[in-house]
């Protein structure tokens, strides 16, 4: 399969290995990863947020339940909220997931925008698994043209720079980190590495009673889009 495929079967596998209940896709994009989550039985509350999601196109669509829900119901309820925000915006609507994704995300941030992002998703959002995919530019001189990407990518790290930011997050923030990747090279240059780098972060354990004043909640996020099943 063609590799931005592979990302979604690696979260998929993911859900799979833990059953995740509660999770949201940071740039959701066309929501292709969210469709294919909400097959997912232990999944009850899905939630995509993307700075460009437009109200209109989203009437329906994949998303809403098909005929086949009605005849096949689930056991568990799902519901499915879309938002237009930013992923370096606090929201407290995104507190306390099971599991965030950022598939292609963080290299369309600038860098007023990364500068914030793990205090946001890691320390506020503080979801019990974070995934964090990004290209690897290692494997970039096998592709014909060898600039970036998309034009719209900021940066493309290679492996140490990717793996020596996330080893940083993931100790400022209290989490363990463990890499991995899809789009295995070609034979002859195992070299490089995955087409697409891949960080797993999983919370370590927190002390279970933090006598902290809540934070007020924060409500910046528009809804774009929300269904039940
Ligand atoms: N995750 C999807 C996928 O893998 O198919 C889409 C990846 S696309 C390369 C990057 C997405 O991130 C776009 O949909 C873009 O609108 C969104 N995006 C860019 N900056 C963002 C931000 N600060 N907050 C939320 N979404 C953002």
């Amino acid at each position: 399969p063609p590799v931005y495929e592979q990302r979604y079967y690696f979260v998929k596998n993911l859900v799979n290995q833990h059953g995740h209940k509660k999770i949201a896709d940071l740039g959701f994009g066309d929501a292709t990863l969210l469709w294919m989550l909400k097959y997912h039985r232990c999944v009850q509350y899905l939630v995509g947020v993307d700075i460009a999601a437009k109200p209109f196109e989203w009437g329906g669509g994949r998303l809403s339940p098909g005929v086949g829900s009605y005849i096949i119901p689930r056991e568990l309820d799902l519901t499915i909220t879309l938002y237009r925000g930013s992923a370096v915006q606090k929201d407290s609507r995104l507190c306390g997931f099971d599991l965030i994704t950022c598939i292609e995300l963080i290299e369309h941030l600038d860098s007023e925008d990364l500068a914030k992002f793990p205090e946001v998703v890691f320390g506020y959002f503080s979801p019990g698994m974070v995934v964090i995919s990004t290209p690897n530019s290692e494997f970039n001189p096998l592709f014909p043209a060898s600039t970036f990407r998309d034009p719209d990518h900021r940066f493309e790290w290679n492996r140490k720079q990717f793996q020596m930011w996330a080893l940083d997050v993931a100790k400022l923030y209290n989490y363990s980190v463990e890499f991995s990747g899809v789009g295995d090279p070609p034979a002859g240059a195992e070299h490089v590495g995955y087409c697409t780098q891949i960080g797993v972060f999983q919370k370590n354990s927190t002390k279970p009673t933090e006598l902290s004043i809540s934070e007020p909640e924060e409500h910046v996020y528009e809804v774009v889009y929300t269904t039940s099943y």
